[in-house]
């Protein structure tokens, strides 16, 4: 069975006050270690996060480099991640790959240096507005997989965490439904193969305590990443319980 996980996409928001607060306020109210939680504050937080999420809650980057080591300023390697105690990290956020240019490619390469370093990678895929209109969701959400796989190969790739975030619904409010996010995870689940039966699939895109228990109930939805929500710790929590509606 999978274990439900929820994970707060804190963006570019927070500060040291906001750290000391938000854990603060998440820990003790968490459901049972049947729900799986996880927070990504903004790189300079991460060692405050692990310091104080106590081990209930798993701490990740949004994103990282693809290098291991060497001449990229401003860039944080997947060593470095796992040197400040992260489980996690994302790769191919739609952010990422909209704002600063991150093909398929450069995803693939992240997501092989992630999981070299013993970091659980979450790969972030979906279509954009324009794409769902032309029909083309589950090809584009099927080359995003392949590229991931060419690079490090299906079995590696089903080790990983997949996070289906329509584009369209991110931070915008619109919500995919629970019907639209089963197809896709569905087939997300079987691009993956025999080995996809135990990835964890999140849904990501506008996710709020209303509408987080009809998602959760689609089967391949295994939790969700919480972006704009989770920056509230009671939405938060309130998300983290609807997820243990569907713990095994
Ligand atoms: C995200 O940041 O991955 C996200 C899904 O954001 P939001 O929940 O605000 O749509």
């Amino acid at each position: 069975m999978r274990a439900p996980l929820v994970v707060a996409n804190w963006k570019m928001h927070g500060s040291a006050r906001f750290v000391d607060a938000w854990f603060a306020q998440v820990g003790d109210r968490l459901p049972g270690p049947g729900v799986r939680v996880a927070a990504l504050p903004p790189f300079v937080y991460l060692a405050q996060a692990v310091a104080r999420a106590g081990g209930r809650i798993l701490v990740g980057a949004q994103d990282l480099c693809e290098h291991a080591e060497g001449a990229y300023t401003g860039e944080v390697s997947a060593a470095m991640l796992a040197d400040v105690g992260c489980a996690l990290v994302v790769v191919g956020h739609s952010e990422r790959r909209r704002l600063y240019g991150e093909d398929d490619r450069r995803v693939a390469a992240k997501f092989a240096v992630a999981q070299a370093a013993g970091l659980l990678p979450v790969l972030c895929v979906g279509e954009t507005a324009e794409e769902r209109a032309r029909g083309e969701t589950l090809a584009v959400v099927r080359r995003q997989l392949s590229a991931v796989a060419e690079r490090v190969g299906g079995k590696a790739l089903a080790r990983g965490l997949i996070a289906y975030e329509p584009v369209w619904a991110i931070g915008s409010g619109e919500t995919a439904t629970p019907a639209q996010a089963q197809e896709v995870h569905a087939a997300i689940r079987a691009a993956l193969g025999p080995a996809g039966e135990r990835t964890t699939i999140l849904y990501g895109g506008s996710v709020n305590p209303d509408n987080a228990p009809a998602l959760f109930a689609a089967p391949d939805v295994d939790g969700a990443l919480v972006g704009g929500a989770s920056l509230d710790p009671a939405q938060f929590v309130a998300i983290c319980h609807a997820a243990s509606e569907i713990a095994p």
